[in-house]
């Protein structure tokens, strides 16, 4: 199979650390995260981008409104918008940013999958 084959959109697909939504890394950096912009303010900071989204991400799925699986996975308020989520995300948010949600009321988990605890 040649890389001709993947579709440019489909390349430079990232996922968000903390709500695992999955889009291009143009798209974070252009409109932020659907979900955790008031929390990430990754819009317009490519170096946030890349410090809170993941290349590696396993099993996206696609997620109508009020998904129940999502709002188990991190607590922030108000409801998740629909799009493709990964189901599990290799990373971890920087340790001053996991503060930073701590200290305005959001528990981060982790979805990477690949560390023991
Ligand atoms: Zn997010």
């Amino acid at each position: 199979m040649s890389l001709e084959t993947v579709p440019k959109d489909l390349r430079h697909l990232r996922a968000c650390l903390l709500c695992s939504l999955v889009k291009t890394i143009d798209q974070f950096e252009y409109d932020g995260c659907d979900n955790c912009e008031s929390y990430l303010q990754m819009k317009g900071n490519r170096e946030m981008v890349y410090e809170c989204t993941s290349s590696s991400f396993d099993g996206c799925a696609l997620v109508s409104l009020s998904s129940s699986v999502i709002t188990v996975w991190v607590s922030l308020s108000g409801n998740f918008k629909p799009g493709v989520y990964a189901v599990t995300v290799t990373g971890r948010l920087p340790p001053g940013v996991v503060r930073e949600l701590k200290s305005r009321g959001v528990i981060y988990r982790s979805r990477d999958t690949a560390v023991k605890t």
